[in-house]
């Protein structure tokens, strides 16, 4: 371990391992962990929050990265949203990584981690928290997700729900430290969305995410945004997944969309205060935020489950634009015009001279 040095009268240790983070926290119990930094150091370096140490987790390369298991997907505390909008995590985990894509900017982005963003708003010694916000928790409920955690008494693994008092504090116990989200490998189609106060990053108003199994022929579905928490919304799961048309992963009646978006909007309890550890978005009419919520769940499921014969439909589309494509060329070349247009190299995409003119010039 960098075994630390002192700022401004504050002592902070840079841990290289989970180990040497424990170690440092059993030194100084009240210490205030950094992960990436944008929640707490904004709070710290306004004067909010005035931890006498911290300890910054940015060097431990355990609690950072993805693994990918037959039954399981592993993510690291430390994953930034940048890292969680790769491709890799994309193809298993679309909900996840869209919302961390809604996350404030890339700067920010580069630097906020999962672990951050679960726990934002923990103040472990500290004032009343501010409204923390926790756009990925929402997903992570919908996946039926585990948290595990570290302490000098051992591991402790418990639904990410867990995580959190009915105030919406965050139950870690002193010393302990998040170190993973363990996420069950769920073979289907998800979905993500999000409404702000206001267009560009914003503080949530509404957040829904969606998760179809087409294996197990189920539905799971979460929504938050509006308090510090984020709930199930299993009957509407239910409801849903006895209108899936399953071998297909599509949805045959297009009605299905506004029935079940209206099943979500219609059993939203906004609390009026969320208590000490965060404030809601109480000013925002309920009624507005209804039709938040209803428009999040209907595009959400579009994105995961397209109506009956969409797929077919793009795949036309597609076949329809690459013949236009390649009539033009044939005509320029007919015509006798130059096959290149006037401009330096090749256009991004084009197909070399020659190629691929047959194959849609016929159809
Ligand atoms: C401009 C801006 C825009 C934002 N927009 C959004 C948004 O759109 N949506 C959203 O959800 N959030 C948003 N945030 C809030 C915040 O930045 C994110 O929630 C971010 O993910 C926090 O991650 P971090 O690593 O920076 O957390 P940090 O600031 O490092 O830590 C946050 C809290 O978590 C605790 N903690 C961190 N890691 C661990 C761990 N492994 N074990 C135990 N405790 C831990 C810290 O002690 C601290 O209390 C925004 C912030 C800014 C500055």
């Amino acid at each position: 371990m960098d075994s630390g040095t002192a700022v401004a009268d504050r002592a902070v240790a840079f841990p290289g391992s989970v180990r040497e983070a424990l170690d440092a926290m059993t030194a100084c119990p009240q210490a205030t962990l950094v992960a990436g930094g944008t929640e707490v150091m904004t709070l710290v370096n306004s004067g909010a929050l005035r931890p006498s140490c911290l300890v910054v987790l940015d060097r431990i390369e355990e609690l950072r990265g993805v693994w990918f298991g037959d039954q399981e997907i592993v993510l690291g505390s430390a994953t930034t949203c940048a890292d969680l909008m790769q491709s890799d995590v994309r193809g298993v985990l679309p909900a996840l990584a869209q919302a961390a894509r809604s996350i404030a900017s890339p700067g920010v982005r580069s630097r906020a981690t999962l672990g951050g963003n679960l726990l934002s708003g923990k103040r472990p010694g500290g004032p009343a928290a501010a409204a923390p916000t926790r756009d990925l928790l929402t997903v992570l409920v919908a996946l039926n997700a585990v948290a595990v955690c570290r302490s000098e008494q051992g591991w402790r693994q418990l639904p990410v729900a867990e995580l959190y008092a009915r105030d919406g504090g965050v139950n870690l116990r002193p010393g302990e430290l998040l170190t993973a989200l363990r996420v069950p490998t769920c073979g289907g189609r998800q979905g993500f969305m999000k409404v702000g106060t206001r267009a560009g990053a914003a503080r949530s108003l509404v957040t829904f995410a969606l998760a179809a199994d087409l294996s197990a022929r189920t539905v799971t579905c979460a929504i938050g945004g509006f308090s510090p928490l984020a709930v199930r919304v299993d009957h509407a799961g239910q409801w849903l997944a006895e209108h899936v048309d399953w071998e297909n992963g599509a949805i045959p009646d297009p009605t299905t969309y506004p029935r079940f978006a209206r099943l979500i909007a219609e059993g939203l309890v906004v609390p009026g205060s969320a208590g000490p550890a965060g404030r809601t978005t109480v000013a925002v009419p309920q009624s507005y935020r209804e039709q938040a919520a209803e428009v999040c769940a209907r595009r959400a499921l579009v994105r995961a489950l397209p109506p009956a014969g969409w797929l077919e439909q793009v795949a036309q589309y597609q076949q329809r634009a690459e013949f236009v494509r390649n009539r033009a060329r044939v005509e320029r070349a007919e015509r006798g015009l130059p096959p290149e247009p006037p401009v330096p190299g090749q256009m991004p995409g084009a197909q070399p001279p020659g190629g691929g003119l047959s194959r849609g010039a016929g159809a």
